[in-house]
Order: structure tokens, then C-alpha cells, then sequence
């Protein structure tokens, strides 16, 4: 359904007939890491997230899974293998 709050004229999944669902009554603003991502909305209320209505819940546990501006970081660091995963495969 269409916001009416704050995202006016956004078709939204927690948008309802008795108003909006989410957690809180409404979204949430961007955060610190999200400065730089092609998702944000910039409406007159403040800055929003297209995707997402708690972009700081985004961030809790790592990188944002929608971000555009920043990268994943590589599972492998300074070019060392995880030692279990490489005796997994050592053995199979
Ligand atoms: S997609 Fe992720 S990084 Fe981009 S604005 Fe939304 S929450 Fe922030």
C-alpha cells in the first residue's frame, strides 16, 4: 500500500488501512554508513532508506546486503585460508 506518513507516494509492504505497521509507527532515518548508497531518499522529513525502514538494523550485524557503495570485505585476509576450511578440503 501507499505511504501517507512519511514516505509519501512510496508503495510500502507495512503501509495499511490503520496506518503504518512497522516497528515504531514509521521508518527510521539512514545512518553513518549508509552515506554514499544510491538507496537513500531524500525527502523533505529527512533522509530515508528506499529498501529498508530501520537501516541502523541494516548495519547491526555487518554490512548492509543492499548497499551500492561499499563492498563486501574478502573472506580471505592477507592471503591466508580459513585452517579448517582448508583441511576440509585437503581431505575431500
Ligand atoms: S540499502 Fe542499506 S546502505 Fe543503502 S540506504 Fe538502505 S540501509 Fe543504508
Amino acid at each position: 500500500m501507499v505511504c501517507t506518513t512519511i514516505k509519501k507516494g512510496v508503495d510500502c509492504f507495512f503501509m495499511t488501512n490503520n496506518g503504518c505497521q512497522f516497528n515504531g509507527g514509521s521508518c527510521h532515518t539512514i545512518v553513518e554508513q549508509c552515506i554514499g548508497c544510491q538507496k537513500i531518499l531524500d525527502l523533505p522529513t529527512g533522509q530515508y532508506c528506499q529498501s529498508f525502514p530501520d537501516p541502523a538494523m541494516r548495519w547491526r550485524i555487518g554490512r548492509c546486503s543492499m548497499a551500492t557503495h561499499a563492498k563486501s570485505t574478502p573472506s580471505k585476509v592477507n592471503g591466508k585460508l580459513n585452517p579448517l576450511k582448508a583441511s576440509k578440503r585437503r581431505a575431500g
